[in-house]
C-alpha cells in the first residue's frame, strides 16, 4: 500500500526550474518523476524504468558537484 517516494537531491525541475522538488515514485509498476512544486509529471514506460531513471539521476548528477 505504501508508495515509495524519494527526492532527487540537486535535481532541477525542467518545467518550473525549482531545485530539490523532484520526487521519484512507483505507481502501478510504472516509475514516475514528479515535481512537487508545479506538478510536472513524467512517466517512464514499464520496460525502461530503471534504465531511464538511472540515466536521469546521472544527468542531474552532472549539475550537482557538491555531492562529492
Ligand atoms: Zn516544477
Amino acid at each position: 500500500m505504501s508508495k515509495r517516494k524519494r527526492f532527487i537531491a540537486g535535481a532541477t525541475c525542467p518545467s518550473c526550474g525549482e531545485q530539490d522538488t523532484i520526487v521519484v515514485f512507483v505507481e502501478q509498476n510504472v516509475e514516475k518523476v514528479k515535481c512537487v512544486k508545479c506538478d510536472y509529471l513524467q512517466s517512464q514506460a514499464p520496460g525502461e524504468v530503471s534504465g531511464s531513471t538511472r540515466q536521469f539521476e546521472q544527468l542531474i548528477g552532472v549539475f550537482n558537484p557538491d555531492d562529492k
